[in-house]
């Protein structure tokens, strides 16, 4: 199945300066901002650049340069949130069975709090 990205999504609209945002870090190729709903004392919304819809998308198509700006841009935050030491929670939604709300990826960075079993 061939990936289709809504150039019309938030977040495209984020990048596109279309809509505002609380920025936490930028890079060539990746932003980072404040979650409007935060679910936990720190969340931050990792995206790339790129238009890619979801993880696999994004992991099989984007250059190896885009792919190491993101997950170092991931690390970073984490770090910058002072998260190393209380820990904190990586997630991305995707797809129907995901529940994602916004069709362009993200990786959810959540900490600040103790954050409870996930996985069973
Ligand atoms: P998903 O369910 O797709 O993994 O998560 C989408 C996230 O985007 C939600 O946590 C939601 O609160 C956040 N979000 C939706 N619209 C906006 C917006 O306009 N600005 C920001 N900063 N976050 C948004």
């Amino acid at each position: 199945m061939a990936y289709v990205y809504d150039h019309q999504n938030i977040f495209a609209k984020i990048l596109r300066g279309e809509i505002p945002n609380d920025t936490v870090l930028e890079t060539e190729h990746s932003l980072a901002f404040r979650d409007i709903q935060p679910q936990a004392p720190v969340h931050v919304l990792v995206i790339p650049k790129g238009p890619y819809v979801c993880y696999d998308h994004f992991a099989i198509e984007a250059s190896d340069a885009e792919i190491a700006d993101f997950t170092r841009a991931i690390g970073r935050v984490c770090k910058q949130e002072g998260l190393q030491e209380g820990g904190y929670r990586i997630i991305s939604n995707a797809g129907v069975a995901g529940v994602q709300e916004v069709p362009h990826l993200h990786i959810h960075v959540l900490g600040g709090r103790g954050l409870g079993r996930m996985l069973q």
